[in-house]
């Protein structure tokens, strides 16, 4: 029976694997202090993570062009929004699509209206 024998594999376990020593108490207990440094960290250096990508999409010329579909990101929302790496369209696909997924961050102010990004100054 299944129950059985996974009762008898953990009993087994249980008997052949040595116990922890503080040693390993406090590697474990460490490591756990370095993710949550880690996770704190983490929200300063996205936007840290941004700016390089930024300038290293700028140094491989793709900067301002939408990762998704090619298409050019609008002036206006380059303004708003200099990390930008999807045009409207697609950054609202993504953000619809997948919860999880990392949301841009925005200024309020100066969220653009006009949808397909035309350039603020247009005459
Ligand atoms: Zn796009």
């Amino acid at each position: 029976m299944l129950l059985a024998s996974v009762r008898a594999r953990m009993a087994e376990r249980r008997t052949s694997e040595p116990r922890w020593s503080p040693e390993d108490a406090t590697n474990a207990v460490e490591s756990l202090g370095n993710d949550f440094e880690v996770a704190m960290l983490d929200r300063e250096s996205r936007e840290a993570a941004q700016i390089t990508a930024a300038l290293e999409r700028l140094a491989r010329d793709e900067y301002g062009i939408c990762r998704d579909c090619g298409a050019v990101i609008g002036l206006g929302r380059l303004k708003a929004l200099p990390f930008a790496q999807r045009c409207t369209g697609c950054q609202a696909r993504v953000e619809a699509g997948e919860p999880g997924v990392e949301s841009e961050w925005r200024r309020p102010a100066l969220t653009a209206r006009r949808s397909g990004g035309a350039p603020l100054r247009a005459a």
